[in-house]
């Protein structure tokens, strides 16, 4: 299934010079295409838009530049060395996924010394464009941005987007700050005049709270809270509102979101009042990545909340790896839907969303 791309290698590309040159390098991108079935009519492809990439090179240098944490990424084979893709592909066949949308998140560029972020944000779309480029029936990309320098940023984005790129990876956070710090307009001002998508994936941070971090509990509930907690700060900011062309996804179903909708749009009146909509509604008009580890009364409750055409499909990959994986996939198939609902979360969401058609 594997298809190698133009010849080109990442060393090639790198040395390809200016955003331009490598800009006219991917204009040859092959488009997506769709399968075909036996009748010859079109299937939808299955897309997992919440998959990562993680070479060793690029964590390397983002350890040498501070990060603490990648040894969590470490040895889970979701790189680029030999045997690894191989191995991804006969996953995704093992799950019938086609393609993979790739990020580097929890680690995201985001670095304080401005040249740090920069460099690892380069290294970061070069590495996720090479892949994508390689294998053009298997990758997409999210672009990874050198926040929280937005000049930088928008440099960035112009340069990912040139190399193919298909949206934007931000952490739930940057750094410290809030993915809605004010600072932070000029990026969503560009976002929303591409009409791209932003995959929003929690930072790892415990949501800077001792109850979580020093309790093992930094993914396991920290993680969704993140997600929550980042999707009501950009409502708060009234940023779906101001940019209605940004496609936000969300991880995991909407964490906590998709058991509090009557609860957000009540207690705002008197804790919130400013609220620039009643977050229900800002939340149905954003996206959701189906990462839950199969459990399909969850899915049953996301879809009721928000939509099912906001459900996109997500895996997590490598972290749900083996048979985790094809269950990503398959509890999908497998929760009682209609044929052409099934269809849409596993493919015909994301591919209308990505304009991938
Ligand atoms: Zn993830």
């Amino acid at each position: 299934m594997t298809k190698e791309g133009h010849g080109l290698s990442r060393r090639d590309l790198l040395c390809a010079g200016s955003a331009a040159a490598t800009g006219l390098l991917w204009a040859g991108l092959p488009e997506l295409g769709a399968r075909v079935d036996a009748q010859g009519g079109r299937k939808p492809l299955a897309i997992d838009v919440h998959a990562h990439l993680f070479p060793e090179r690029y964590l390397d240098l983002v350890q040498g530049f501070g990060k603490t944490d990648t040894g969590t990424q470490r040895d889970r084979k979701a790189g680029i060395a030999p045997g690894e893709m191989p191995a991804r592909f006969a996953l995704m066949d093992a799950a019938r996924v086609d393609m993979q949308i790739l990020s580097v998140s929890p680690q995201v560029p985001h670095f304080e010394h401005k040249g740090n972020a920069v460099t690892a944000a380069k290294m970061a779309n070069d590495m996720l464009a090479d892949a994508a480029h390689r294998w053009p029936t298997r990758f997409r990309f999210f672009a990874a941005l050198p926040m929280p320098h937005v000049d930088e940023a928008l440099k960035e984005m112009e340069r990912a987007f040139g190399l193919g790129a298909v949206g934007v990876g931000l952490s739930t956070v940057v750094l410290d700050r809030s993915i809605a710090d004010a600072s932070f307009i000029p990026v969503y001002e560009e976002m929303n005049r591409r009409a791209t998508v932003l995959f929003l994936h929690p930072a790892g941070n415990a949501i800077f709270s001792k109850l979580i971090a020093d309790y093992h509990l930094t993914w396991m509930i920290g993680a969704p809270a993140e997600d929550s907690v980042a999707a009501l700060h950009l409502i708060q900011q009234g940023i779906p509102t101001k940019f209605p062309n940004l496609k936000i996804i969300n991880s995991h179903l909407g964490g906590a979101l998709p058991v509090l909708l009557k609860r957000l749009d009540s207690i705002t009146t008197w804790e919130y009042p400013p609220m620039p909509e009643r977050p229900s509604l800002a939340l149905r008009r954003m996206y959701y990545d189906t990462v839950d580890y199969g459990d399909v009364p969850a899915l049953h409750a996301s879809i009721a909340a928000f939509g099912l055409d906001k459900m996109v499909l997500g895996s997590d990959f490598p972290y749900e790896t083996g048979e985790l994986y094809t269950l990503s996939a398959n509890y999908i198939r497998q929760a009682g839907l209609q044929p052409d609902d099934t269809a849409a979360i596993l493919g015909g969401n994301a591919e209308k969303m990505l304009r991938l058609s």
